[in-house]
């Protein structure tokens, strides 16, 4: 079979060059980063965990008529995606104070919002992804005005969809980080969701007890992140029969 060819390689996923023009193949690693890649782990099945919870959350989203780059999945750690022009911004949709926003305006974590707030932070690793007004997106040429409140109405949507499904579980959607794509059909864009939708993009809380059941539990210390994510993927109903993610026997001296 003739190697693929790599398109791209980030932080947690690789692009490879799809079967038809148009389409890539999006691969989950198991590699987990925070605060910009100063803390690094591999943690043994996030990558089969992510696709799956990827997959659950697009295909619901396509389903309500929400557009998004996915296909199909293809096996354990790989899916189909729809190639696009990745517009170069993190949109960021809260509904509780956490995080960068909880720290900038000293709120208390879990504070709820008067209404769900999206915002723009510009993606660039060297950077730290900075947190950027309307207005120098505008300018930058970054996305138009036009783009720009129909990422807001996306977002939204997608805010609506997720808490939807995340509260049937017991889980409180805080907040989270999508990325749009620009697809081009007959010389007329069109926006559409991309990258990925799991828990290393979103915050989740559990209702009853408040357990963090995100990317948080890594950045902060708070225990098994694979057990986290499983806990997501159980109650979503997506497990995969065969992830890999289990109990390493000790060794009992
Ligand atoms: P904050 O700005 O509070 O750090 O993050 C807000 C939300 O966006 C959180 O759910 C966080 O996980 C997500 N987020 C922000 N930046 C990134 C990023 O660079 N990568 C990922 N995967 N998620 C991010």
């Amino acid at each position: 079979m003739a190697r693929r060819k790599k398109i791209y390689e980030g932080k947690a996923k690789i692009l490879y060059e799809g079967p038809e023009p148009g389409t890539l193949v999006q691969y989950f690693k198991d590699d987990a980063t925070a605060f910009n890649a100063e803390k690094k782990a591999v943690i043994e099945g996030k990558g089969v965990l992510n696709n799956r919870l990827s997959e659950f959350f697009m295909t619901g989203l396509g389903q309500i008529g929400v557009p998004t780059h996915f296909i199909k999945r293809l096996n354990m750690r790989e899916q189909l995606i729809r190639q696009v022009e990745i517009i170069p911004l993190e949109v960021i949709v809260r509904n509780f104070a956490a995080g960068s926003m909880a720290k900038r305006l000293g709120l208390e974590e879990g504070t709820p919002l008067p209404r769900p707030i999206v915002e723009f932070s510009y993606k660039d690793d060297k950077l730290g992804d900075p947190l950027v007004p309307e207005e120098y997106i505008i300018a930058f040429g970054w996305a138009s005005q036009q783009d720009l409140d129909d990422i807001v109405s996306l977002a939204l949507r997608v805010n609506d969809f997720m808490s939807g499904v995340m509260h049937g579980v017991g889980i409180r959607l805080i907040d989270f980080k999508i990325e749009i794509g620009r697809i081009w059909e007959n010389d007329y864009p069109r926006l559409v969701v991309a990258d990925e939708i799991s828990p290393d993009s979103c915050r989740l809380w559990d209702i009853e007890t408040g357990r963090k059941l995100d990317k948080d539990v890594f950045r902060r210390d708070l225990g098994s992140l694979a057990d986290a994510y499983t806990e997501v993927a159980r109650r979503l109903g997506v497990l995969p029969s065969n992830v890999t993610h289990r109990p390493k026997p000790t060794l009992i001296n």
